[in-house]
């Protein structure tokens, strides 16, 4: 069986993100959409209700699972038996951190493969830090989000 994990800060989770998950989806058996819990980064969303948000928006496709991890994604990959690490490639820049993240990954897990999918060009501009920057201020963020999730989005920069 072909699973795969695809982690991520998901603060909020994006139209880019979601692309990206439903391309893996159809390369992989299973697709585990990860939240990681980094006590260290101040997020907007609880890890709980990132993982709510994905759950709602991934609801209707049957092989993608949401679950969470601390640590690192290499240990997490093991552990529940992942042989693929699903990135997404906006940049340049993507790709710089991505590539050592990749050979850091190799050297903790030789086994796992990195798969890294470009970002299609209507989601290049997008990251979860533009949507909270638009937001602060009151801005349009219908384009970049699934729209399932924009309450939540809304609630909490209501003063
Ligand atoms: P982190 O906070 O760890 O950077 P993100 O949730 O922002 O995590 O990103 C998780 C993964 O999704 C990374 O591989 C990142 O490059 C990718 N990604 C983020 N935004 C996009 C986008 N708009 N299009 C494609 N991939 C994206």
């Amino acid at each position: 069986m072909r699973k795969a994990i695809y982690g991520g800060s998901f603060d909020p989770v994006t139209l880019g993100h979601l692309d990206i998950i439903r391309r893996a989806a159809k390369m992989f058996d299973v697709l585990v959409v990860a939240v990681l819990e980094n006590p260290n980064k101040k997020t907007l969303f609880t890890v709980a209700e990132r993982k709510s948000h994905l759950e709602l928006v991934l609801k209707d496709m049957p092989n993608v699972e949401v679950d969470s991890f601390e640590g690192l994604l290499a240990e997490y990959a093991k552990n529940i038996g992942a042989g693929f690490a699903v990135r997404g490639l906006r940049n340049a820049v993507d790709f710089a951190s991505e590539y050592q993240m990749h050979l850091i990954n190799r050297k903790l897990a030789e086994d796992l493969e990195t798969v890294f999918l470009a970002a299609d060009e209507e989601h290049i501009s997008l990251s979860s830090t533009n949507v909270k920057e638009v937001a602060t201020f009151g801005g349009d963020i219908d384009f970049m989000i699934p729209l399932e999730i924009k309450p939540y989005i809304t609630e909490k920069y209501k003063k």
